[in-house]
């Protein structure tokens, strides 16, 4: 804390993982000799720029760019960019930490890292986002490469922004270097799936725990915060399941659809016209708007909160609690706070941690890493079987650490250690540098 002031998300994230590592280094006494977490917990590198660009008026703005490059012990760099008004060192950081461990999780060869801006990307036009993005590379594209750092999207950054940000490393470098980010268009070096493979990759987590106590999603009422990249894909496999998802978001509140969700119609509004999602139940009548509210009043069995950090609660989770909620696969990264983790699992509802559960997007991403490199491209079906096989194998990776550690079913513990035991083993392989 004394030498990370004001970074709270990030000492939240970095206290969930010790608390759960205790009993490692108990274990492992070369680890503390070997100086593991002291190590970890210091980024390898920092980059903050300045993004200067010109608005549709002629104005000049500035926005503070940020590349956390936090470990690289088992793979070049790899995690998202995030464009949001409320990103700051302390949540570039949280994520960074986080997606240490959940590429390790992975099993994929990859290490952590993230950035982004607090550029907000709404109500900006197509211009003003292509001018942004170019400055934003017009720094970053130093720090990456496809053996280096690889980015790919997060909260405001799709296919858009990935597309123009893209475009400008290709430019300044004169590379045509596909593997140096991924998110990339099917068209021109994009891997099948991975648009899909973080909501897909949640839902399956939740399938695998539900099957453990031999239950399934079928027939279950789900409830998924968020509209974007995310909680649209988990809306799609949760339906294809045969769960029905009544709820959706944004940061204006919620929608509950008792019929289900209309995701050609949530598509329509979010991607095509990119509405605010009051105006999908001015559209479908079997729905209505709460403004202001999260999903989590609603009685489900089932909760994929897919929007952002810390958006569920200690109240979120007694409610859900009360209503009956059997599983939380979270999609988002840290979106249940530590008090509702806690109420969570105390009831005995399954949890899937964000580090395990939301990991599908970025092992889909090393799959497009290894397409570029070969030069190939995989079918639909053969990615999601692959997807599908990679969710199951961190499912039991999980559960099994959990165990092993005398914390059965907790799959925090199990997430947290896997993801540590293998940097950590690496790390010390590695000497100290
Ligand atoms: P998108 O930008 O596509 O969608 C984000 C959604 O969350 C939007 O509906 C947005 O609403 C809402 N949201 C964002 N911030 C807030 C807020 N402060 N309060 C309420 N609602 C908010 O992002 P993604 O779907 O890609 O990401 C969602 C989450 O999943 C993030 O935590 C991200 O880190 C995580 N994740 C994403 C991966 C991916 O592959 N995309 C991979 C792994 C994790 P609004 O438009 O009103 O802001």
């Amino acid at each position: 804390q004394l030498r990370n002031p004001r970074e709270p998300e990030f000492q939240q994230a970095v206290h969930e993982v010790l608390h759960s590592i205790a009993p490692v280094l108990e274990s492992h006494p070369e680890f503390v000799a070997g100086g593991i977490v002291e190590r970890l917990v210091e980024p390898e590198r920092q980059i903050m720029f300045r993004v200067p660009w010109i608005d549709d008026a002629g104005q000049v703005r500035v926005n503070r760019g940020y590349r956390i490059q936090f470990s690289s012990v088992l793979g070049p760099y790899k995690g998202g960019l995030r464009f949001h008004p409320s990103v700051n060192l302390s949540i570039v950081k949280f994520l960074g930490f986080e997606q240490i461990f959940k590429n390790a999780l992975t099993g994929q060869g990859i290490g952590g890292a993230k950035g982004g801006s607090d550029f907000d990307p709404h109500g900006r036009s197509n211009a003003e986002i292509m001018r942004f993005c170019q400055s934003f590379m017009n720094e970053l594209y130093r720090h990456l490469g496809e053996h280096t750092d690889v980015p790919a999207g997060d909260i405001g950054v799709g296919a858009r922004e990935i597309g123009f940000l893209f475009g400008q490393y290709r430019k300044v470098t004169n590379r045509h270097e596909s593997g140096m980010f991924t998110g990339k268009g099917v068209q021109w070096g994009g891997a099948e799936v991975r648009t899909e493979a973080t909501g897909y990759g949640a839902v399956f987590f939740a399938e695998e725990m539900l099957a453990v106590r031999g239950d399934s999603l079928a027939g279950k009422r789900v409830a998924i915060s968020g509209s974007g990249n995310v909680a649209t894909y988990a809306i799609d496999k949760a339906r294809q399941l045969g769960a029905t998802p009544v709820t959706a978001s944004d940061s204006s509140g919620y929608i509950v659809d008792d019929a289900g969700i209309d995701l050609a119609l949530l598509r329509e509004l979010k991607e095509v016209r990119r509405a605010r999602i009051s105006d999908y139940a001015r559209e479908r009548p079997s729905a209505r708007f709460v403004e202001g509210g999260t999903p989590w009043e609603v009685a489900v069995d089932v909760a994929i909160p897919s929007a952002t950090q810390n958006e569920l609660d200690v109240d979120d989770a007694r409610t859900l609690i009360a209503n009956g909620v059997i599983a939380v696969s979270e999609g988002a990264n840290m979106p249940s706070t530590p008090g509702a983790v806690a109420a969570l699992q105390e009831a005995g509802v399954l949890f899937g941690p964000g580090k395990a559960a939301n990991a599908g997007g970025v092992a889909t991403s090393a799959l497009e890493m290894s397409q570029n490199a070969a030069r190939q491209r995989w079918s639909f079906d053969d990615s999601e079987a692959k997807l599908r096989a990679i969710m199951a194998d961190i499912h039991r990776s999980t559960f099994e650490a959990a165990e092993r550690y005398g914390r059965p079913g907790d799959y925090v513990a199990g997430a947290n250690i896997t993801g540590f035991e293998r940097v950590a083993h690496a790390m010390l392989a590695q000497g100290v540098i």
